[in-house]
């Protein structure tokens, strides 16, 4: 076992490979992988308070306030599974959530997963979900049996935001506000960038080789 905890967040514009990364990373190191976009579709699902209060903010594809957001995230990660490391998701998205962030909690490695808006609109129409977390692509990462899914056999849906309106705000959201926080974590000397047009197994090779080059083992 590492003695190093290892907090890991991973940026980059709608599809450019998040879930997926951080689903092989999580399994590879035994950590929880935490995307506040599942959490918040989880609360529309279950009509709870919150998920009343942000349903509209979710289908326009506008980001949830920086209140509420902040509140479940700090909430999450201090949960016990949570105490040797993680994997963010989806947050920070905004400067004012990466200070937040960093105010209270100690992260190791952000990775920005890079790819072009016209890829980002390819990924994203072909993508299909699960429930428990898992992510396909119909023609790059297809499941053994068409329409389910390999790990539980759950029922793969279309993601009610992927709709082309929706993607093009979240990507315009990404360039304006999402992308600003580079700098302050290229300060901070925990700033990685990688190359997401790649297949997904050499995407999660490069971030693997950093993590490895700077002394965390696996689980
Ligand atoms: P994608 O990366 O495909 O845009 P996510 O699953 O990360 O989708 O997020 C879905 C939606 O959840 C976002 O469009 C936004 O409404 C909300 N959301 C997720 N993360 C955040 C966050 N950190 N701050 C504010 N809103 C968020
Ligand atoms: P994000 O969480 O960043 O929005 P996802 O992990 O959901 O991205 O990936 C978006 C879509 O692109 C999914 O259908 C996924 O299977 C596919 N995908 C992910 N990574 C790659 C890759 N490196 N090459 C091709 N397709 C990919
Ligand atoms: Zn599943």
């Amino acid at each position: 076992m590492t003695e190093k905890k290892l907090r890991i967040v991973l940026m980059g514009p709608q599809g450019s490979g998040k879930g997926t990364q951080a689903q092989l990373l999580g399994d590879y190191y035994h950590l929880p992988y935490i995307s506040t976009g599942d959490m918040f579709r989880q609360a529309v699902k279950e009509q709870t308070e919150l998920g009343k209060k942000i349903k509209d903010l979710l289908d326009k594809g506008e980001l949830v306030p920086d209140e509420l957001t902040n509140a479940l995230v700090a909430e999450r990660l201090s949960q016990p599974d949570c105490q040797a490391g993680f994997i963010l998701d989806g947050f920070p998205r905004n400067l004012s959530q990466a200070e937040f962030l960093l105010d209270n909690f100690d992260i190791d490695f952000v990775f920005e997963i890079d790819i072009s808006d016209d890829e980002a609109v390819k990924r994203i129409s072909g993508r299909r979900v699960c429930d428990c977390g898992m992510t396909y692509h119909i023609i790059y990462n297809p499941p053994q049996k068409e329409g389910i899914c390999d790990r539980c056999g759950g029922q793969l849906k279309v993601r009610s935001d992927d709709q082309e309106e929706a993607v093009r705000r979240r990507l315009q959201i990404y360039h304006e506000q999402t992308a600003k926080m580079i700098p302050f974590f290229q300060t901070k000397g925990i700033f990685y960038h990688i190359n997401g047009e790649q297949p997904i197994e050499a995407v999660n090779k490069d971030i693997v080789k950093i993590i490895t080059e700077h002394g965390f083992d696996k689980n």
